[in-house]
């Protein structure tokens, strides 16, 4: 059989199973996305760092281990990850002035899991500084550009992970969700991206940003490749107190191409009134899809205190943000302000020229919401509030398989359009953002094209049922063509 072209554009399982036949090196794998990341990425910008020279050199080793029958389903497989995660030996700036010089001393569990199964890492990308923002642009260093059009955003923070996948600079992506960050750039980006969750991943060695909130997940071309990604790097780690010890099923054994037997609740209040046309009506047409595999589509399900979750969130992320990011003080690692007075004075110009904007307004608004006498008013609020919302899933998930949602409320938006306005910009996760506060696993799948830009719907399951999640999100694909369509470049 004649191996497809180009290679850059195969999927993960399709790469692994030409690497198995030995009829592709990892080598020429390589080679073919490192040469399409020079075709395309002055136009795209998904990296901060490529890794030409350990990519290759991981390459070959994968090729020997293959020659040994070594077998794993990313063994060879060329790989980009967030520039949150850290890598031991290869810069980690979490799209950061802070951080601009930081090369890590250690491997995250996700990167030592993932180098245990011989994966090759092409290089970091891009992303909204400190995962704080939902296009891309809040990088301390360049916008990246969505691959559908490059005048408008890939969505973020994992803006670098969406649009490398998308344009075929890497076979997979690892990004992280705090609020959405890995569905809503999946979702504007035209690929898969799936949140696990909270727990499921270690988050040793993954920057932190909310620590109640944050996850680490794969973006892919397809839902089968995130089974394979998730399988890769789910599971306990005793460095990760969160990480949860709750056994790791072979999630690709759930993926049958139809939903008999399942039922699907269509939360209400995720189809607000003037909501964008083009994506209530790819929603209905994916739930017409989902009826006809043999789901059972209920659309009377309500989780009322939705409205509410972008207001907690904007409490408990800026909070935990405001203790996390005071580790950066110019003293222990990253850029350090040296000319100032006295210590106190070199610390605040290492913050004030370190941090971008954005970041320096989560840090008001959380130091702000934990101080005295405003902590039991906003943060003990919220984490009340955060209780009810988790509470009104649960009540769901009695009589619902798994909840299907939009992802986004609207396609791609302009560069530029709304770095001016932050509220405009948070509006974007409305949809995303409940899953982080109730700690659901949840996947964005694409489910249409209006106006020629992607758009996605979210699976939504029970707490480590990743397994339906995966099975809903791969009939629906399966079914459909979608997940076929790459960008003009
Ligand atoms: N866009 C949201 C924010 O700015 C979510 C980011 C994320 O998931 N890391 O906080």
């Amino acid at each position: 059989m004649p191996v497809p072209e180009p290679l850059y554009a195969l999927t993960v399982h399709e790469a692994a199973e030409l690497l198995a036949r030995r009829e592709v090196s990892s080598l020429e794998l390589t080679r073919a996305v490192l040469d399409r990341i020079h075709q395309v990425d002055d136009r795209i910008r998904a990296f901060l760092t490529l890794c030409e020279d350990e990519a290759l050199q991981q390459a070959r080793e994968a090729d020997g281990r293959l020659a040994r029958d070594e077998t794993s389903p990313l063994m060879g497989i060329p790989g980009a990850i967030k520039d949150v995660i850290c890598t031991k030996g290869i810069r980690t700036t979490c799209g950061s002035r802070i951080l601009d010089n930081f090369v890590p001393p250690f491997d995250a569990f996700v990167i030592e899991r993932l180098k245990e199964s011989g994966f090759v890492m092409v290089g970091k990308t891009n992303m909204d500084e400190f995962a704080m923002g939902s296009s891309g642009e809040n990088s301390a260093f360049h916008p990246t550009h969505n691959p559908w059009d490059l005048e408008r955003v890939p969505g973020g923070s994992s803006a670098g992970s969406a649009a490398a996948v998308a344009s075929g600079e890497a076979l997979f992506a690892l990004g992280s969700d705090t609020g959405g960050s890995i569905r809503q750039p999946a979702c504007l980006s035209g690929v898969v991206g799936f949140k696990p969750t909270y727990g499921r991943v270690s988050r040793f060695g993954l920057v932190a940003f909310g620590s109640s909130l944050d996850q680490i997940g794969p973006l892919t071309k397809g839902v089968r490749d995130a089974a394979i990604v998730l399988r890769c790097i789910a599971g306990h780690d005793p460095r990760d107190s969160t990480s949860a010890e709750v056994d790791v099923p072979e999630y690709e054994q759930s993926l049958v191409p139809d939903l008999r037997g399942l039922r699907l609740g269509v939360p209400r209040e995720y189809f607000p009134e003037g909501m964008d046309q083009g994506v209530r009506d790819a929603m209905e047409a994916a739930l017409r899809t989902m009826e006809d595999l043999g789901a059972e589509v209920d659309r009377e399900v309500s989780l009322p205190s939705t409205p509410h979750a972008l207001a907690v969130y904007y409490i408990i992320a800026p909070s935990e943000a405001s203790a996390n990011l005071a580790r950066y003080d110019g003293v222990k690692y990253g850029f350090s302000h040296t000319e100032g007075q006295d210590m106190w004075d070199n610390m605040e110009k290492t913050r004030q020229f370190g941090f971008g904007d954005e970041v320096k307004r989560r840090i008001m608004l959380g130091t702000y919401a934990l101080s005295a006498g405003y902590y039991d008013a906003y943060y003990l609020k919220a984490q009340k509030v955060r209780t009810l919302i988790r509470r009104e899933f649960d009540a769901a998930f009695q009589s619902h398989d798994a909840l299907v949602a939009p992802v986004s409320p609207t396609p791609a938006f302009k560069i530029g359009e709304k770095v001016d306005d932050p509220l405009q910009m948070y509006l974007s996760d409305v949809f995303t953002i409940p899953v982080n506060i109730a700690g659901l696993p949840a996947i964005s799948v694409p489910c249409g094209f209006p106006g020629g830009l992607p758009v996605g719907f979210q699976v939504i399951g029970k707490p480590f049922d990743e397994a339906t999640v995966l099975r809903v999100a791969y009939a629906y694909e399966q079914a459909t063509e979608w997940h076929k369509r790459r960008p003009p470049l």
